[in-house]
This record gives C-alpha cells, structure tokens and sequence, in this order.
C-alpha cells in the first residue's frame, strides 16, 4: 500500500509506517460520527484508490494489511471500476459480492463506456433532450440506467464513448412517453399531436393521454449506422410509435440523428460543476451502477 498521495514506492503495513508517513493525520486517519473508534485508511498503489487498513497496530494474529473500500472515502478519489479491475482486489471480496453473477465478458472499452455514461449523465441527457425534445424524469433515468446496466449494450463493438449518449436511450425503448415533458415545438410533439387526437401536452409541458384514452408512446432509438471514414459519418434511426387498443403499432415520427461523437467528447473536457439537477442525475446514475457491480462483480 501507499501512504501518501505521490509516485513514491508501495510500503508494508505497519503502525511505524503509518505513524511516520501519515502523522496519524486526515485522510489516512479518520474518526466515526462520535469519535469512539478510529478507521485507518492507505492507498492502492495500483489502482490509487482508499484501502481500509486491517490490524494496524499488530495486535492481532493476522499480518497487517490493506483491503479496497468498495465504498467511497472521504479525501481519496472513488473509482469502482478501477478497483474492479485491480490486480490487488482479492477474489474472495468479489465472490462475497456475487449474486447470480453473469459471465458476460467485461472489455476495456465497455468500462470506460460505461464509466463515462455514468460520470456525465447530466449531459447526455441535456444532449438528447436538444435533439429529441424529451425531457425524461428523474424516475424514467433511474429505470434507463437500470436497462442499461443490466442489458450489457456497452459491450457491442461499435460503442464508443463519444456515441454512449445514444445507446443510454436505446434503453428507452419499450417505456410509455405519457407523463413526461415534451418541448411543445418539438418534431415529437407535433407528431405526436398531429397523429393522437387523445394526446395533450399538459401542465410543465407533460404529455397526457386524455381520460380513458390511455396510449402507449414509445421510444425508439434504433439502426445505428457508421458510414464514411473521413469523418465517418455516424447515425442512429430515431421513432415515436404509438400502439391503441387492440390496433398494431403506428409510427408517429421517425427520422435519423447524426451523431456528434467528437462534440459530446469536447464537451465532456470542458465540462463545467453540474447544476442541482444535474448532480442528482450522477448520484443516480452512480448508485445504479454500484448496485449492478455488486450484484455482477466482473
Ligand atoms: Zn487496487
């Protein structure tokens, strides 16, 4: 483990150590909410992530060593996906994780997908809704983050971080529109109210079904497309559709959005603090993604 936060070499646990290098000082010391016990924490020197310290003064049987918080700790960075794939992180605390773990083959690339899905939902979300003019609800992001977690689309070989944005939506699939808000100049809110005689955009621009006509809207983000090299030209089929009653499927809207990979890049470097809403939108997104590892650990 490492007690401090530069490129020096790993040390041995050991309370000498750990009294010399720390001065038994914040982070590497912290007290509980009433001061009665005292937590001793290093660093990962692979993966620089908080390590909880078992036995620091010796006094047990077991040698004195480190094992990674999968929790976040105050004053380390926090990054699950990098202590998941830590050569350090000991199989034994993985397999008290598992849950009916999946043996879907986790890639470098998906990682960072779905890291960065997480990380920048705010804007993904704000990227969409420009294009789309849907302004999903917090509770429509928790159930998408879900789909997506559980539904590896992350892995598919043409995902890159620049197009995630898109393949979060593609989650949205099979969800009802009705009660979420619609920017009323809209290509989707014109269709949708041109074709719907019982649809309304209603109170905060939601969209409403009118009494006892009750309409599935759905979602569709389809057919994703890279044609060209120079600059590739990347595409993805985007459609409302509407089912009633017992009726078949009937398309409302349907068009192809370029994709901006590079753009959404760009913005993610000189992404600025998120706003309230914003923040929530990671927290979500960050403890979805901390339940799925904890169910599916690999
Ligand atoms: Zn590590």
């Amino acid at each position: 483990m490492k007690l401090t936060f530069g490129p020096e070499p790993p040390v041995k646990v050991s309370y000498e150590a750990i009294e010399n290098m720390t001065g038994l000082k914040f982070p590497w010391v912290q007290q509980n909410d009433d001061g009665s016990k005292a937590f001793y924490y290093g660093m990962c020197p692979e993966c620089d992530n908080a390590l909880g310290l078992i036995n620091p003064f010796e006094t047990l049987s077991t040698e004195p060593h480190g094992r990674h918080k999968l929790e976040p700790v105050q004053g380390f960075t926090h990054d699950l996906e990098k202590i998941l794939a830590c050569s350090r992180f000991k199989r034994a605390a993985r397999s008290g994780l598992v849950n009916g773990c999946e043996t879907a083959v986790m890639t470098p690339n998906g990682r960072s997908v779905r890291q960065i899905v997480t990380e920048n939902e705010d804007l993904l979300i704000g990227i969409v809704t420009e294009v789309t003019g849907i302004s999903p609800s917090l509770t429509l992001i928790r159930a998408l983050f879900r789909t997506f977690f559980d539904t590896p689309l992350y892995l598919r070989p043409t995902i890159t971080p620049g197009n995630a944005p898109w393949l979060l939506f593609g989650a949205l699939r099979t969800r009802p529109l009705h009660g979420q808000i619609i920017r009323t100049e809209s290509d989707t809110a014109k269709a949708i109210l041109r074709k719907v005689e019982a649809a309304r955009i209603g109170r905060y621009s939601r969209l409403e079904a009118r009494p006892r006509h009750w309409i599935d809207i759905r979602f569709t983000l389809y057919r994703h497309r890279i044609s060209g090299t120079d600059p590739p030209c990347e595409t993805i089929n985007f459609m409302i559709v509407s089912k009633e009653g017992a009726t078949g499927d009937r398309t409302l809207l349907e068009k192809s959005i370029r994709l901006r990979p590079e753009s959404f890049l760009r913005r993610i470097k000189a992404r600025e603090n998120p706003t309230p809403r914003g923040s929530r939108i990671i927290n979500i997104a960050r403890a979805e993604l901390q339940q799925h590892i904890a169910q599916h650990p690999i």
